[in-house]
């Protein structure tokens, strides 16, 4: 038999972190379940926002195929960076996920030193 009730938690302070707030809402009820948790509790710092997006784009990436054509953080083909420079390439050791240079915002990694990318790390 259902009865409606009534969760507590904090609020977004944003107008643009609604996404974030229900999937973290809705993966706090699924992880209580059989039960319901009391409240919920998101901190809405711009902060732990971004630290929340990141993981979910981890664990999205984490569980999906790797594509040879697309760079893995930004899941575009190849792109010109601000300079108008073609962007650079590098291929994880380990998942063989394909990463622009640019979007990992690392040094390109000597040629001769296998590179691990950092969801297999
Ligand atoms: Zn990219
Ligand atoms: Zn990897």
């Amino acid at each position: 038999m259902w009865k409606p009730g009534t969760i507590h938690h904090s609020f977004q302070e944003d107008a643009f972190s609604c996404g974030v707030f229900v999937m973290q809402m809705a993966k706090q009820v699924v992880e209580h379940f059989p039960n319901i948790p009391e409240s919920i509790n998101i901190i809405p710092s711009k902060e732990e926002m971004c630290h929340i997006r990141k993981n979910v784009a981890k664990t999205i990436l984490q569980a999906s195929v790797s594509r040879d054509e697309y760079c893995s953080v930004c899941g575009q083909k190849d792109t010109k960076d601000q300079t108008e420079e073609l962007c650079t390439w590098v291929q994880c050791e380990l998942c063989q996920r394909w990463f622009h240079v640019q979007c990992l915002e690392i040094n390109l990694p000597p040629k001769e030193e296998p590179w691990i990318c950092g969801l297999c790390l």
